[in-house]
Parts: C-alpha cells; sequence; structure tokens
C-alpha cells in the first residue's frame, strides 16, 4: 500500500530495513565510532537518518550511500541545513568507495547493515581497503563473533581467516533485538574493523589462500589431510609446514598463511 505522507516510511523487508529507535544505543554506537570534524565518513543505509543525525553533528561533512529511493527525500529534507551532507543513491555492493577517498582522507565507513549482504559488502569494502581507515558495523550477532573469533572457537572459520588477513577486528557490544523498529529475530552486534597497515602475513597468492582456507573448512571435521586431500594430489609428494593431522579450526591466520605459501611454492614447481 503506498504511503499518502511521502515523508513517512514504511519498513521494507526486501531492503533489510531494521531501523534504530533506542537513542541510547544510538548515542553508544557514535560513542564508539567517534567521529571527528576533519573526518571523511560514508555511511551505509541510512535508512531514516538514526546514525546520520549524531554523526553530522560531530563531522558536517557526510556521505551517505543509501538504495531505497523512497528515503532520498526524507533524508534531504532531514539534512537541509548541512551543506556537506551528500547523498549517493547507490547500491552499495556495486559502489566506489575509494572515489570518495581520492585527494582525501582515508574512509571511516559506518553502517547498520541490511543482513542479508553482509558479508559480500565487508568484502567488496577490503577490496578497497586502500581507502579505508576503519569500518564499523551493525551485524548479526552471529556474524560478528565469526569475523572475531580466534583458533579453537566454533565460531572460527573461512570468515574468520580471511577477514583476519586483512584487518583487526573488535567485537564491541550487544544490541538487542528491541532497539530497532520493525525489531529483527536476531540478537545484534557493532563490530569494529581496522585493515591492517601493513599485513602481518603475506599470502603471495591471494587465491591460493582462499582455496585452502575453503578447502580446509569445507570438511571442518576431518583432518587437514582429508579436507585438503583434492588439492594436495594435484601437487609433488612434500613435508608440508603444518600437521595435516590437524583440523582446520586448530590453525591461525599465520599457519594458514604459511601453509598457502607453501603450496603456491609447489604448484610453481611443477
Ligand atoms: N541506519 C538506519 C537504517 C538501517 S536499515 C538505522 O539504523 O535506523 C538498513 C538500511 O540499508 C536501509 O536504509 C536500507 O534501505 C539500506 N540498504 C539496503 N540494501 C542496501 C544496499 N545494497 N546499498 C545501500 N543501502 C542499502
Amino acid at each position: 500500500m503506498a504511503n499518502k505522507n511521502p515523508l513517512q516510511h514504511q519498513a521494507r523487508k526486501r531492503f533489510g530495513q531494521n531501523f534504530l529507535v533506542d537513542h541510547g544505543v544510538i548515542r553508544h554506537i557514535v560513542r564508539a565510532i567517534g567521529p571527528q570534524t576533519q573526518d571523511n565518513i560514508v555511511e551505509i543505509g541510512p535508512g531514516q537518518g538514526a546514525i546520520t543525525a549524531s554523526l553530522l553533528e560531530a563531522c558536517p561533512e557526510l556521505n551517505v550511500v543509501e538504495l531505497d529511493r523512497d528515503l532520498i527525500p526524507i533524508l534531504r529534507v532531514k539534512f537541509d541545513r548541512y551543506p556537506g551532507f551528500k547523498i549517493n543513491e547507490a547500491d552499495a555492493l556495486k559502489f566506489d568507495f575509494s572515489a570518495l577517498a581520492d585527494g582525501k582522507a582515508p574512509l571511516r565507513v559506518v553502517g547498520n547493515l541490511p543482513y542479508n549482504i553482509s558479508t559480500p559488502l565487508i568484502f567488496h569494502l577490503l577490496e578497497q581497503r586502500q581507502s579505508i581507515k576503519d569500518m564499523h558495523f551493525m551485524l548479526q550477532k552471529e556474524v560478528v563473533l565469526r569475523l572475531a573469533a580466534k583458533p579453537g572457537d566454533k565460531n572460527f572459520g573461512r570468515l574468520s581467516v580471511m577477514a583476519q588477513y586483512w584487518c583487526d577486528i573488535e567485537d564491541l557490544f550487544d544490541v538487542p533485538p528491541e532497539c530497532f523498529r520493525p525489531a529483527p529475530k536476531v540478537m545484534s552486534a557493532i563490530v569494529r574493523l581496522v585493515p591492517h597497515n601493513e599485513l602481518p602475513h603475506v599470502a603471495h597468492s591471494h587465491e591460493d589462500l582462499e582455496t585452502v582456507v575453503k578447502l580446509a573448512f569445507s570438511q571442518r571435521r576431518k583432518t587437514l589431510r582429508n579436507a585438503l586431500k583434492s588439492l594436495l594430489d594435484t601437487l609433488p609428494e612434500a613435508q608440508l609446514c603444518v600437521d595435516l593431522g590437524k583440523r582446520a579450526e586448530a590453525l591461525d591466520v599465520a599457519d594458514f598463511v604459511a601453509l598457502s605459501n607453501q603450496i603456491t611454492a609447489l604448484k610453481q614447481s611443477l
């Protein structure tokens, strides 16, 4: 049903819309971000501007990326008095964030993200990490646990290894469903991702690292020997730098990078 008042918005499921309504939580989030006047901030999915308003108070130059065109006039009216407020009507999954950092300070990315696109969006942003200073996101708690998990933890998996390869990750605090309208079915949490200035462990081939990590966790209850069999069978036999009797969850990022580099070298020796 169409809205009678164009400045009243019905939340849309299709766009993953769960609007923040708890002012205490909004303050907590903005405090965790710590916006400064000279920051170059971009907010993904501003919605009706719940977080945007406090960000603009601290940092009057602000970009937002919003896909739902019905929200654009609401945002325009609400933040009319800020000449530095710029709306980019676009799909964040396809958006060129690096263009916003061109000749400017590296980006601080913020967003209460639609949960269905959060993982691909984080990887889309990581491809542009050279332009990014840090990222603060509201995500499903389960995804935050996976991003921040350490070896041995049941949440430790492909997402943990690949995200921690590129970033330092902190699970900051939980946000319960009743802080949103409509309330989501799951617990949410705020996570901070800071791209490493210099990678602590450098993979010689990112493609090989991705393959190794994906295979290793595809059968996480099996030993690495079994999980990686299809790959190892194509390579010359060699003493590998990790114990193949272990499971993927026992390896840390450094182990995965070392293993991947050894595999890259073995492939090159063929
Ligand atoms: N930040 C607001 C809204 C969160 S809901 C708040 O906290 O209240 C998620 C927002 O992301 C919605 O505004 C939705 O329209 C927007 N969105 C959904 N998919 C998007 C995409 N692919 N690119 C940009 N924005 C998107």
